[in-house]
């Protein structure tokens, strides 16, 4: 299922010497490219909670982080759990669609309703 995933880890990997212990002035932001990714798109999506939060459809949970915290979010047990139960009663890829064109539904609405 995570056969290349490692496209990006490498990339973050190699970002020369970024200070990385200056201020805490760096708020990791949730990316939009992300959910293109292969790994993430089928249950990973925005939140209004805020441009440093994203959402899983399959946890139904907003967390915080970069894309290392996603991906480890991906690999916890929590949501292991949450996607064997999903896949026990549907295929995998019928339910992630369904829910994520739902939720992009609402939060379009919402959008336009709040602007
Ligand atoms: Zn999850």
């Amino acid at each position: 299922m995570s056969s290349d995933d490692s496209n990006d880890t490498d990339r973050e990997l190699q970002q020369p010497h970024m200070a990385k212990r200056r201020k805490k002035s760096y708020q990791h932001k949730f990316c939009a490219s992300w959910l293109k990714l292969p790994e993430f798109k089928s249950w990973l999506t925005e939140t209004k909670k805020g441009s440093t939060f994203y959402h899983c459809e399959v946890c139904q949970e907003d967390h915080t982080g970069d894309i290392s915290a996603v991906r480890k979010h991906f690999n916890s047990k929590q949501h292991i759990q949450g996607m064997k139960s999903i896949m026990n009663v549907l295929p995998i890829n019928q339910v992630m669609q369904n829910s994520r064109i739902v939720n992009l539904d609402n939060l379009t609405k919402e959008a336009a309703i709040r602007v």
